[in-house]
């Protein structure tokens, strides 16, 4: 036997046969061709037939994995159509009497080369995106066929080097066990669809592909994110008790979907959840979400060639308070620039994109662009609960000003006739240290505040959380960063407002005890992570995790405070 880690990316055992979902063959070489109409239209067939395909697939999507993530083709679909994507490679055909081939390799790879680049782990997963039509188009262009994962009849894992979200969409739960891949993150299209799908997977193994051979014995760990191959029979008995003990777990865990989230001393505190998009909204009411503790808007922003219209986004926000009912979603204004690009908007390139010009500073300056998401929002606001927060606020003059703005809109609103909630909470992200710092003047002037720990910890330690090299010191239970977060929560509640997290430290199960006893209202965590974290919480005192406050808050390193996380809360 031998075993591999990796990142565990949904949660499950599965126990079956290798199957190798292996990449056709695509090499081609490159040509002159002198009749470049007949090429052009060489390369309309490939397009016009990958949509057919996409099309079918999308319709398979809808049927397995709901409209959500069917979306996924409709975005597909636009590449194929998009005349941004598809010009540059017929005039490429054209100017440079390139084979089609050579003109879609080369357009493709300059375009996924540029979401390569992104910072936003978001943004580099969409590269995959593009990838994965061109892999269709080229093998059209050179008549191979295509893998079609949805022809398996037998119970197997797949190995793959990435799957694309077509090869995902097609899967068969009740044949595919699980799968695992040498490439991938938590939020690349695979990985969310195998949570969505609740198929055990485990991603980026780097090697699996090479290790694995055909019809071995494998066992996907996701809950742990490792893989064996040829388990003894041991092994094979030990995973399959862990496999039931699973399936209990959830079991148990689904009990508490409608149930508030109450400490074992009845103290209530809110589940919420982080969203990119409507579609998400469904996961969220699955999973028991309290709320949207996080909105990331600028997905309506990105993946398209100019800015997102007043209406359109009028839609998307709409459509997530209606279906949050009266439960609270918390928006986050635009958090664009720097790290997150966008090639309509023409940014200059920085030498350091985190701590530049982006979020609030950007939409300070471009009020244009801020003007018109906020009047979407306030628009919206009679549909549900709606809180707005400002991204990367490092001064009360941006929150003043951004406020002031805000509400500019809405009296411009008002005057046009144009109904907008009287109640709409305005908050800000505190994810900048100086805002930390001096948390109590602006608790007297905000109504809440969202700590961004993903932000924030790099800050607080000066390591670029995109750096694996520096990444020993981004730390989330360093001491530095219990005090900066013990600061908010205090200032806060000096004020009568509340304080949450939306940073991947809510949803941690070590940060959680600590959170809980400092006080935190509303954790913010990915869908799937609310019912664990749901079941941890009635487990726990938050008297008594209270009582340790200063005793954590003293501590030199982020190891004692782990240390003796996991010694007070048996973990
Ligand atoms: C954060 O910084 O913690 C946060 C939630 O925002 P993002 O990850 O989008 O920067
Ligand atoms: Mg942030």
């Amino acid at each position: 036997m031998s075993s591999l880690s990796g990142i565990a990316a949904s949660s499950g055992i599965a126990i079956a046969k290798v199957y190798k979902l292996a990449a056709p063959d695509l090499s081609f070489e490159k040509t002159t061709v002198e009749d470049t109409d007949t090429e052009i239209e060489r390369l309309n067939q490939a397009l016009a037939i990958s949509k057919q395909e996409l099309e079918k697939i999308k319709e398979n999507a809808k049927r397995t994995l709901g409209d959500e993530h069917a979306e996924i083709f409709s975005a597909h679909l636009l590449v194929l159509s998009d005349p941004e994507m598809i010009n540059p490679i017929q005039d490429k055909i054209k100017s440079e009497k390139v084979n089609a081939e050579v003109a879609l390799d080369e357009t493709a790879t300059m375009f996924i080369n540029m979401f390569k680049a992104m910072d936003n782990e978001y943004m580099r997963e969409r590269a995959a995106d593009i990838q994965d039509v061109t892999k269709r188009v080229m093998s059209h262009l050179l008549k191979v066929t295509f893998p079609d994962p949805a022809l398996i009849d037998e119970e197997v894992v797949i190995v793959a080097e990435d799957l694309t979200p077509s090869d995902t969409a097609q899967l068969n739960k009740q044949f595919v066990k699980g799968f695992t891949t040498n490439i991938g993150g938590r939020t690349s299209h695979s990985a969310i669809m195998a949570r969505s799908l609740e198929i055990p997977a485990v991603v980026g193994t780097k090697t699996i592909t090479s290790d694995a051979s055909k019809d071995q014995l494998i066992i996907v760990d996701g809950i742990e994110g490792k893989v064996i191959l040829d388990p003894t029979d041991e092994e094979v008995a030990a995973y399959k008790q862990k496999q039931a003990d699973f399936e209990l777990q959830k079991k148990e865990w689904a009990k508490l979907k409608d149930e508030p989230t109450l400490s074992s001393d009845q103290v209530h505190v809110e589940l919420a959840a982080n969203i990119g998009t409507p579609e998400d909204v469904v996961g969220v009411l699955e999973n028991g979400g309290e709320g949207v503790g996080l909105y990331r808007t600028e997905f309506l922003y990105m993946g398209k060639s100019e800015l997102p219209t007043e209406d359109e986004q009028f839609d998307a926000y709409k459509s997530v308070l209606e279906q949050m009912g009266d439960k609270p979603v918390v928006v986050r204004t635009l958090d664009i620039g720097g790290d997150k690009e966008l090639n309509y908007l023409d940014l200059p390139k920085e030498m350091n994109p985190f701590l530049g010009f982006r979020a609030i500073r950007l939409c300070l300056e471009r009020t244009d662009i801020f003007r018109t998401q906020l009047r979407a929002l306030l628009r919206a606001s009679v549909y549900g609960n709606l809180k707005i927060m400002f991204p990367m606020i490092a001064t009360l003059s941006e929150f003043r000003e951004a406020k002031a703005i805000l509400l500019d809109e809405k009296a411009n609103l008002t005057k046009e006739g144009v109904k907008v909630s009287d109640s709409i909470e305005i908050g800000i992200m505190v994810e900048i240290p100086s805002t930390a710092v001096i948390a109590k003047q602006f608790a007297k002037e905000v109504d809440f505040f969202s700590i961004g720990t993903n932000d924030l910890i790099q800050y607080t330690m000066a390591a670029d959380r995109m750096n694996e090299r520096v990444s020993y010191l981004y730390q989330p239970y360093h001491p530095a960063i219990l005090n900066l977060v013990n600061n908010v929560i205090e200032a806060a509640h000096a004020e009568g407002k509340w304080a949450g997290m939306c940073g991947e430290m809510a949803g941690d199960s070590i940060a959680i005890p600590i959170l809980l006893g400092l006080g935190l209202d509303e954790f913010s965590m990915s869908a799937t992570s609310i019912l664990p974290a749901r079941t941890q919480i009635r487990d726990l005192s938050k008297k008594e995790l209270a009582s340790y406050k200063d005793q954590l808050l003293a501590m030199g390193t982020a190891e004692e405070v782990e240390a003796f996380v996991k010694e007070k809360t048996n973990q």
